[in-house]
């Protein structure tokens, strides 16, 4: 469906100019402050879509909208998209959706190293298994693509408040919409706007070192280390992400803390000179469709409470949402498939953290198994990538 003069003139009408009488009975009192209100509500822009968050889902949701020949802005809180803590790793199934070119591929990974209390599992893979980008140069691409589409990206424009029908930045401007997106990630506003409570978080820490060696790409599970979580070491060009996540509702963030440089320690990996993040992931689905509002990616909890995987979901949630608002489908099976996924992981979880003194028993049978079950393995890794 191409979204063209017509619908804008129909999308034009819905927003009748105010009078001044209505201007002077707004917030504020006198006439200088209502001349002003008065001002900004009859110049507010007007969008077909306003989409609040650059990040995979709101910038893929955006480029499907302009290339439908929506008018389409999306609103970034930083200075520079992609700005987010991440350790950027991709696998073939992000790839299918999204053909970002090889050049921003840092590292394609075939081997990988999982290791439980008493047990490691060294594997050459066929193929790569993981693909590592940077997610500034991933967003700067997204961002691209946007505009090539004719649809717009604003950086440092924070929104601030939703109201009917329109939004507001922190800079004071108001845009208009007809359907609004919350792609705003794990701290979604648009989610509290729709009064959607938030208790499945993850909570990480990672280091990103300098390294200039052989790239690793370990995934560690102990829960001396990482309770029912675990420990990930991914490698980028220049450096290696090492990171934790665990729910906080399970572990306390000084416990991961304390544990997650014990591990370091025993991993010999020096961080003198890395950088320390830490920023949560959402994993509390609560729908995605809310009429002329929507959620994508990690602000509909759409990531993995168990592996923190979430540009896929973000992928995927942000097609979604623009196949819906162009009225092309109705039903979803893509995203179906994302919360059974999520419900298995999420099942397995609830079985490590009730195992107590029992999970490393059950992370060093699970990896033995696997270790001389050379089919269960890769359907195991074909269902992790
Ligand atoms: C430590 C860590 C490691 C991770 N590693 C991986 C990994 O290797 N692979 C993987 O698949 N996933 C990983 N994830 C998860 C992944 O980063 C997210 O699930 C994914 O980025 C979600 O995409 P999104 O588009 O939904 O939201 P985000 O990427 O979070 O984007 C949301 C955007 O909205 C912006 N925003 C927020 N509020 C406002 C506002 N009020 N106004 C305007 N803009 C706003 C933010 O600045 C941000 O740019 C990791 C997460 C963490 C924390």
């Amino acid at each position: 469906m191409v979204f063209d003069e017509e619908r804008r003139a129909t999308l034009k009408s819905m927003y009748f100019p105010l009078t001044l009488q209505q201007a002077a009975a707004s917030p504020g009192g006198n006439a200088e402050n209502s001349y002003f209100w008065y001002f900004q509500r009859t110049t507010m822009e007007k969008y077909d879509v306003v989409i609040v968050g650059a990040g995979p889902a709101g910038l893929i949701c955006a480029e499907h909208l302009a290339a439908a020949g929506m008018k389409v802005v999306v609103l970034e809180k930083k200075a520079v998209v992609g700005d987010k803590v991440c350790a950027g790793g991709l696998t073939e199934k992000d790839l299918e959706i999204l053909p970002v070119p090889d050049e921003l591929i840092e590292v394609r990974m075939r081997e990988s190293l999982l290791v439980a209390p008493h047990v490691r599992m060294h594997t050459h893979h066929p193929k790569p298994v993981l693909f590592t980008v940077d997610r500034r140069a991933l967003g700067a691409w997204q961002a691209g693509r946007v505009q090539q589409q004719g649809g717009e990206v604003r950086t440092a424009a924070a929104v601030t408040a939703i109201g009917d029908g329109h939004v507001v930045t922190a800079a004071g401007e108001r845009l208009a919409y007809r359907w609004l997106v919350g792609a705003d990630g794990a701290t979604s506003l648009v989610r509290r706007h729709l009064g959607l409570p938030l208790e499945k978080r993850i909570f990480t820490l990672q280091y990103r070192i300098p390294w200039h060696d052989e790239p690793r790409f370990e995934i560690h599970m102990n829960g001396r280390y990482f309770h029912s979580w675990y420990g990930w070491i991914f490698p980028h060009r220049n450096e290696l992400v090492a990171g934790v996540g665990g729910d906080p509702r399970y572990v306390s963030t000084g416990w991961m803390k304390k544990r997650f440089h014990r591990w370091l320690e025993r991993t010999g990996l020096d961080i003198t000179d890395a950088r320390y993040e830490s920023f949560p992931i959402s994993y509390d689905y609560r729908g995605w469709d809310f009429g002329n509002l929507f959620l994508a990616g990690e602000a509909a909890g759409l990531a993995s409470g168990l592996t923190g995987e979430g540009i896929y979901q973000a992928l995927v949630s942000g097609k979604a949402v623009a196949d819906k608002i162009l009225g092309r489908r109705d039903t979803f099976p893509e995203i179906d498939r994302i919360l059974r996924y999520n419900t298995i992981q999420h099942k397995f979880m609830g079985v490590l953290i009730k195992a107590g003194p029992l999970r490393n028993m059950i992370l060093d049978g699970i990896l033995l198994y696997l270790k001389m079950n050379g089919k269960m393995k890769k359907r195991v890794s074909k269902a992790l990538t």
